[in-house]
């Protein structure tokens, strides 16, 4: 063991830890992994827990291509807050002696890598939201009793309900270091948002990805579950991931979207303005990864009936401090947040994809134009077409389409992960086309 192992393993072993998981993700962001008793922790860091790669959604290796292996992280170690037995590493996939060319930490590492050659370093923060629910009698019901509230957002006595399960969630993550700034009962009946701190991208989409899971964890516990589905109810607000974005010199670590005399008055650089314009280019191949399910797209609209707006953007624009843009510059300035993506992301891919794109925009100096600070959810089709406004995609369905003819994807993903979403993600939607729903019985059975 090298030096350095052998004081990890150490210190692990002092805090009473027994078993490390090796973890890597498949193409939904969801954590795949074998687990080994500490003591063979070196022979795990140097790549001997084997998968077949053909066990991977969508993958297309052969039974008898060789295998992937695993290699764990060491900074990623995350002795497991609920269970202080278990450590947990996230891992890049490697066939033989190069990265897996299906890893999704791998190609975040490949973009990430260009904006070091740039001199950048992309901070990321997302904003968790998700859905606590119970299964009873009755149903799945909401954790908190707030039916009767047309607006649950920021709701005091509903967090208050929920204090023991959430404030576990957030002393978990403070034991992670992590940094929890703030937390709320959101806009849906059961939905939560908790804060932490941004953070370098890589580090940023370990800890969503483990996120995830914690929460599942912590939730079953209380006898409750956890969804990250993007729109649980049609009549509630959505999930979303908003990613919080910003370029800082990689060497002072400065923040390089700042700019107090800002003319366009959102505390913004220019540097920022070139990556808003570039992500607006790849608007609708960004967010085939970024909102990546078929329910993805029942959040993307202006009303969620009872609770008014939804918050969630639904044109590919950008404005100021203005929840119904794609893209809003928050009041302090200095960051870009993007609203077009929802908490089933895999963080790995959609960080890339979006980072890729705002990197273009900074190639080739593109400007987005003048910020958008009205009400866009209150537009007609034929005003938005004046302004040459375009929606984002509808449905899963245009959204991969956009994807596969944006030659940005494969540069991104790389070929066969690329060919890997667009044929998963293509027969997800077919699945769901050819089902008929309750909503269509309902409407269409008697009536024809
Ligand atoms: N839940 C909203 C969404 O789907 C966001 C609400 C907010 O701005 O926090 O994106
Ligand atoms: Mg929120
Ligand atoms: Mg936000």
């Amino acid at each position: 063991l090298s030096p350095e192992l052998q004081s990890l393993k150490t210190s692990l072993e002092e805090r009473g830890v027994k078993y490390a998981i090796a973890s890597f993700v498949d193409i939904h962001g969801m954590c795949k992994a074998k687990v080994v008793p500490l003591a063979h922790l070196g022979q795990m860091m140097s790549g001997s827990e084997l998968f077949t790669g053909a066990a991977l959604d969508g993958v297309p290796q052969a039974i008898s291509d060789p295998e992937v292996a695993t290699m764990p992280d060491p900074d990623s170690a995350t002795v497991l807050p609920w269970d202080s037995e278990k450590v947990w590493f996230a891992s890049d996939l490697y066939l033989g002696d190069r990265p897996f060319d299906a890893c999704c930490r791998s190609i975040l590492k490949q973009v990430l890598a260009q904006a070091a050659e740039m001199g950048y370093r992309f901070n990321l923060g997302i904003e968790t939201e998700f859905f606590i629910l119970k299964e009873t009698e009755q149903g799945v019901l909401p954790v908190s009793d707030l039916d009767n509230l047309a607006k649950p957002c920021y709701d005091l006595q509903g967090l208050l309900d929920n204090f023991a399960w959430v404030s576990e969630i957030v002393e978990a993550m403070n034991q992670l270091g992590w940094d929890v700034y703030s937390f709320d009962h959101e806009d849906g009946n059961g939905q939560f948002e908790t804060d932490f701190t941004y953070c370098d991208a890589l580090k940023m989409a370990d800890r969503l990805t483990f996120f995830r899971l914690m929460v599942k964890e912590i939730a079953r516990r209380h006898g409750y579950f956890a969804t990250f589905m993007p729109k649980p109810f049609s009549d509630r607000t959505g999930s979303g991931a908003h990613y919080n974005m910003s370029l800082a010199d990689l060497k002072t670590g400065e923040n390089l979207f700042e700019d107090p005399d800002d003319p366009r008055r959102c505390g913004l650089s220019q540097l920022g303005y070139q990556f808003i314009a570039g992500v607006l280019r790849h608007a609708p191949a960004i967010v085939a990864v970024t909102c990546p399910t078929v329910n993805s797209y029942k959040r993307l609209v202006p009303q969620g009936s009872m609770s008014g707006f939804t918050w969630a953007p639904v044109y590919i624009c950008y404005g100021n401090n203005n929840r119904t843009n794609m893209l809003r510059i928050p009041m302090a300035g200095g960051r870009v947040e993007c609203r077009a993506a929802d908490i089933a992301t895999n963080l790995y891919l959609g960080a890339a994809m979006i980072l890729a794109a705002g990197l273009e925009g900074i190639r080739e100096g593109l400007d987005p134009g003048e910020p958008h600070t009205e009400n866009m959810y209150e537009y007609s089709q034929a005003e938005l077409q004046e302004k040459g406004i375009e929606t984002l995609p509808r449905t899963l369905s245009d959204a991969i389409d956009a994807f596969a003819a944006d030659p940005l994807s494969k540069t991104v993903m790389g070929p066969l992960m690329f060919d890997t979403y667009v044929d998963f993600k293509r027969q997800e939607w077919e699945d769901y086309h050819s089902h008929i729903s309750d909503w269509e019985i309902q409407r269409y059975l008697k009536f024809f």
